[in-house]
């Protein structure tokens, strides 16, 4: 990929996929994540929208709180996706 954009467009781009997060198929969100990679933009609270093993959406996750954990399993590949509460 080539850099097209500015980081601020970049970063438009990041925010606006992430509105309808819902209808995005896992290889446009790996997509956008190389996309945030290039331009070294955080994801912060995005990444916890969707499996980070196979990208998938979360759409109704098991989720459990464990001593201060959250785990999350993913629906379509069952990987556990930890993340600490603060
Ligand atoms: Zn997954």
């Amino acid at each position: 990929m080539k850099k097209k954009f500015s980081k601020t467009e970049a970063k438009e781009k990041i925010d606006s996929f992430f509105k309808d997060i819902n209808e995005k198929t896992p290889s446009e969100i790996k997509k956008i994540k190389k996309l945030a990679m290039q331009y070294n933009i955080p994801l912060k609270e995005k990444r916890k929208l969707f499996c980070k093993k196979c990208c998938s959406v979360y759409k109704s996750p098991q989720i459990r709180i464990k001593n201060k954990i959250k785990i999350v399993k993913c629906n379509s590949c069952g990987e556990f996706n930890r993340t600490k509460l603060s």
